[in-house]
């Protein structure tokens, strides 16, 4: 796990990943000045924009559309956070202070407990120098996993993002970006089914950005050989519509090309921890494999709720054991 999370006591820092400020259960950030909006955004699937995932729904924070002629509005300071629970891995490493900005300051690496800390900054340099968009680009979606809320998934083709509103929000970011790079991370619906993704893809890995794409696999290996070389691609293996075939042909096209970045996110299903052996079977048969692609295996929420499914004793060590990089 990757330690992205820096936090500060006292100028003094110690570098976590999310997840273990998950694990522990130290999200609570409420009354906390957080950069959500000045550093990072989040466009929803109906085109909503926000500061973060957290607000969604809450009028007050609410940015603009980008199906509309109004601005968007662009925020110049830190929002008060006002959420039980930070929700989403990436914002829970925005910066953020308790009481006082300059408790962001950090000059020397020590201890900094967990459960004692001031502020939260960006422990990579790759993070510090950019600031990122979030965007559920569009809902339309080519698979009904049973597991997928109502609101993130459709078959409408009014759900596809229009040119009008990519030239929109292209022109949003470049003021938002202040002179910055951006971190651009793409989910659905599933993005490449629309057809002006690729060349959106393109024209941000032109201006220096970094993009990385969640996809759910059925396009063609090809397309994700030639995407993979402006974009990191990431492919979340949704048991009920991937063939572990057609996955081990776009693994196998994909890293013979030399992928900037390339992963894949096991989705478990509760009782189906066979189906995954069985992709990771046909996997391990690809030469590299394991050494070129970064993989993750996640448990899944019950659909509509943010409650996870309840899994048995036994299933849920396997999953350790596999997230623990151990699947030989
Ligand atoms: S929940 Fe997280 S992202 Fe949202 S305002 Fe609070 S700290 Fe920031
Ligand atoms: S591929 Fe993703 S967006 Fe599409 S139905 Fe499945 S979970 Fe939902």
């Amino acid at each position: 796990m990757s330690k992205l999370a820096r936090l500060i006591k006292d100028n003094i820092y110690k570098d976590y990943a999310p997840q273990e400020l998950i694990q522990e259960n130290v999200i609570q950030f409420k009354g906390w000045k957080c950069s959500a909006g000045t550093e990072g955004l989040f466009i929803d699937w109906g085109g909503e924009v926000w500061p973060a995932t957290c607000v969604v729904q809450s009028r007050r924070h609410r940015l603009g559309s980008i199906y509309d002629d109004s601005p968007i509005e662009l925020l110049d300071d830190y929002i008060t956070c006002q959420a039980k629970t930070c929700p989403c891995l990436v914002e829970i490493y925005l910066p953020k202070y308790k009481n006082d900005p300059t408790s962001l300051v950090e000059n020397l690496s020590g201890d900094v407990s967990l459960l004692d800390f001031d502020a939260i900054a960006r422990a990579s340099d790759h993070d510090r120098h950019r600031k990122y968009i979030m965007w559920a680009f569009g809902r339309k979606c080519n698979f009904s996993c049973s597991y997928c809320d109502d609101h993130s998934h459709s078959k409408d083709d009014n759900d596809l993002v229009t040119k009008t509103a990519i030239e929109k929000v292209t022109e949003y970011s470049d003021r938002f970006r202040q002179g910055k790079s951006l971190m651009w991370s793409f989910t659905g619906g599933e993005p490449t089914i629309n057809p002006l993704f690729f060349d959106f893809v393109k024209l941000l890995h032109s201006k220096g950005d970094t993009v990385t794409v969640a996809s759910n696999g059925s396009q063609h290996a090809n397309y994700y050989a030639e995407l993979s070389q402006y974009a990191n691609i990431n492919i979340s293996v949704h048991f009920e519509y991937l063939k572990p075939s057609k996955l081990g042909k776009i693994v196998s096209t994909v890293i013979q090309n030399q992928p900037m970045w390339f992963g894949l996110n096991f989705m478990i299903m509760p009782g189906k921890l066979d189906k995954c052996i069985e992709y990771i079977t046909e996997l391990k048969k690809i030469p590299n494999f394991k050494e070129r692609t970064n993989v993750h295996f996640d448990i899944l929420r019950v659909k509509n709720t943010g409650v996870f499914e309840i899994y048995a004793a036994e299933e849920l060590e396997i999953i350790k054991k596999l997230q623990s990089g151990d699947y030989d």
